[in-house]
């Protein structure tokens, strides 16, 4: 049964994102479950940008309603390995927004003054606020991630000494994520958490191209490459990551990252979904306020001199 209230647009968003969104409780294995290059048949590249552009537009409409209401937020966190994307989906898909009403923040590596403080302090403080969408570039997510790649990170963090502990570690970092994630939601900030999913090879074609490009050099760094090294072991850290900690309430979307145009359109698609979900409204007014906005209104015309053809 269709309900009145709901968008009809949203039918169409459902359809695209549902197998991209990682089922709770389910164990995910990369690179199996997954697949970078996937796109629904009834989406091609002639059609993509006619169809971002629909879903940019649906986007500013509905983050103009979270913006009035200013109860809700939402949170997009986006995870992924070096040149699968971020940077160029952030500007495509927010493109219409109002920049006034969204924050982006880039998490790199931890200050000393982050480090003093437990893992979630440095996020929590670019929590958006009422009514924003923020969208965390990396995240609290590479506390997994690349910590748990290189556990020697451990070490500059200030940990007791039981807390460190591996694999414990891990699991409990996971359950005080989901954790922190249901508190944010409680209170307001709806949480979707995008991993975009590049393969090996297409990131290699990426660098090839930032090296050959010399308007790309300044994306390459040689670091990469040495990320580049422990691919398997992010794949396996994802894995982990992703079976533990897409819930209910703070899903995680696998997004096919070989086709930059794809991943876009289903970013897009996702996070119209949320807002739809949300479903913000613009706020009513009081009926005496708009009494006194009708004789306010008498008041500005009869100062106005009469209107020439
Ligand atoms: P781009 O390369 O597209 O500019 P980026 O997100 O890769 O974007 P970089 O400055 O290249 O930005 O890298 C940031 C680095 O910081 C990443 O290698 C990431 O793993 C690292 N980083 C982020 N958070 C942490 C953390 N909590 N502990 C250790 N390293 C972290
Ligand atoms: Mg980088």
């Amino acid at each position: 049964m269709s309900d009145p209230r709901i968008d009809p647009r949203r039918h169409d968003l459902k359809r695209m994102i549902d197998s991209l969104r990682v089922k709770p409780g389910s164990e995910v294995r990369l690179p199996h479950d997954f697949d970078p290059r996937f796109k629904p048949d009834s989406v091609s590249k002639e059609d993509a940008a006619a169809l971002l552009q629909t879903g940019v537009d649906v986007l500013a409409e509905y983050q103009d309603r979270l913006y009035a209401q200013d109860t809700y937020s939402v949170l997009l966190v986006l995870q992924a390995m070096d040149a699968a994307g971020k940077d160029g989906n952030i500007k495509h898909v927010m493109s219409g927004v109002n920049p006034q009403g969204v924050n982006v923040h880039s998490f790199k590596s931890p200050s000393t003054e982050e480090l003093d403080h437990e893992f979630l302090w440095r996020c929590a403080q670019r929590v958006p606020a009422k009514g924003m969408i923020g969208i965390f570039n990396r995240s609290y997510y590479e506390e997994v991630l690349v910590v748990r790649v290189h556990p020697k990170y451990l070490g500059a963090q200030h940990l007791p000494p039981d807390a460190t502990k591996e694999p414990h570690i891990w699991r409990r970092r996971f359950r005080e994520i989901n954790d922190w994630e249901r508190y944010l939601v409680d209170n307001g900030t709806k949480v979707v958490k995008i991993f975009l999913n590049v393969s090996r090879d297409e990131q290699a074609r990426r660098f090839l191209s930032r090296i050959d490009d010399p308007a790309k050099n300044w994306k390459f760094s040689p670091a990469d490459m040495a990320e580049r090294g422990f691919w398997d072991d992010y794949q396996h850290a994802y894995s982990e990551l992703l079976s533990h900690t897409s819930t209910d309430h703070a899903p995680w979307y696998v997004v096919p990252a070989d086709r930059k145009w794809f991943a876009r359109l289903a970013t897009v698609a996702i996070l119209t979904d949320t807002l739809m979900d949300l479903d913000p409204q613009y706020p009513t007014v009081d009926p005496a306020v708009k009494a006194t906005m009708a004789e306010l209104k008498k008041q500005l015309e009869a100062e106005l001199p009469a209107e020439e053809d």
